[in-house]
């Protein structure tokens, strides 16, 4: 793990004591797995680069990168929840080729004025992932920025075989599901805005929490490859309506959904109801990392058996057809305007 000056501070010493944070902060997420000698390694963050553990014959390295802004991705986020949440949108990629996580990169650039105590909840923030998510740190670099705090992180994982879950493949006739529930994030983030003020205490925390820590579906994305039940997934990050256009498009298909399928928590309902909006506002919300898939009909008595493996809600909400576009049907039958289809970064 190396460290950067900033050009913007001449050429000084982008932060007093930054080869020490390394150390007592950083270099403890590299050390290498208990019990594991999987024949890679970090080398404590003392050399130039990491060794990555061989591959066997039949697997392939799968490579993601997220970096998120503070202020634009993460906003009014505590230091712990901040590197989990870098961690678990780029696991949340990994999951959605079906890959297994292996470690991952991290790039920080810190605002000047950091303080110690910020760095500490950070990496014990990562380290609780880590150990819940069975990787380690192969390195990265740290910099300061007289800019926002700004964290990009790189994960590797690994596929068993030689094909990933594809946004290519959807064919028409598939069925059309996703994982958990939908909205959550968003409506959290509104609640931190203070959109949500008489929400109950208890819907507001589950609605944050789910903006501030997602939970990549990791078992469900491998699961769907190497049981054969899905060729093609991807995380919905920009919004369901969003996402799914990007999976239509990709395989040339068009797809309807169900407004009165769309799985909403509790918590969402209630912060909904309180904002008086319709249920179609999650479409166009974002970060709800859920897995969306497509899956022949054919399977819908092994994903339905999936679902309560993992203990997971799985929720089959529409059907890709012949043609292009996605149509949004409500309980009448009649197709839904959708105001905002989403998340665009520029
Ligand atoms: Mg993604």
């Amino acid at each position: 793990l190396s460290s950067t000056r900033d050009p913007d501070s001449g050429g000084r010493p982008a932060r007093a004591g930054e080869f020490q944070l390394i150390e007592r902060y950083m270099a403890p997420l590299a050390a290498p797995r208990d019990g594991e000698d999987g024949g890679g390694d970090a080398f404590g963050l003392h050399n130039d680069a990491a060794v990555l553990p061989p591959l066997a014959p039949d697997e392939r390295l799968v490579v993601t990168v997220d970096t998120l802004i503070q202020g634009r991705h993460f906003l009014d986020c505590p230091a712990e929840t901040v590197g989990r949440k870098a961690l678990r949108v780029n696991l949340s990629d990994l999951a959605a080729m079906g890959a297994r996580p292996l470690g991952y990169l991290l790039a920080s650039a810190w605002p000047q004025d950091i303080e110690e105590a910020w760095i500490a909840d950070f990496c014990r923030g990562l380290a609780a992932d880590q150990e819940t998510f069975g990787v380690t740190l192969f390195g990265g670099d740290t910099t300061a920025t007289s800019g926002p705090m700004t964290l990009s992180l790189t994960a590797f994982g690994k596929l068993n075989g030689a094909t990933a879950l594809d946004r290519g493949s959807v064919r028409p006739g598939d069925d059309i599901y996703v994982s958990g529930t939908l909205g959550d994030a968003y409506l959290g983030l509104r609640a931190l805005c203070g959109e949500l003020d008489g929400l109950a205490p208890a819907a507001r925390d589950t609605l944050v929490r789910r903006y501030r820590l997602p939970e990549p579906r990791l078992a469900l994305g491998q699961a769907l490859l190497d049981e054969g039940l899905a060729r093609s997934a991807l995380d919905v990050s920009d919004g369901l309506a969003a996402d799914l256009g990007h999976l239509l498009e990709a395989s040339g298909v068009a797809a309807e959904i169900e407004l009165a399928a769309l799985p909403l928590g509790d918590a969402a309902r209630q912060a909904l109801t309180l904002l008086a909006e319709p249920p179609e506002v999650v479409l166009g919300g974002g970060d709800d990392y859920e897995l969306l898939f497509a899956a022949a009909p054919g399977q819908r008595a092994a994903i339905a058996a999936l679902a309560e493996r993992l203990g997971l809600a799985i929720t089959r909400i529409g059907r890709a057809g012949a043609g292009s576009g996605l149509v949004v049907r409500d309980a009448a039958g009649r197709e839904v305007f959708l105001q905002h289809r989403g998340w665009t970064h520029f």
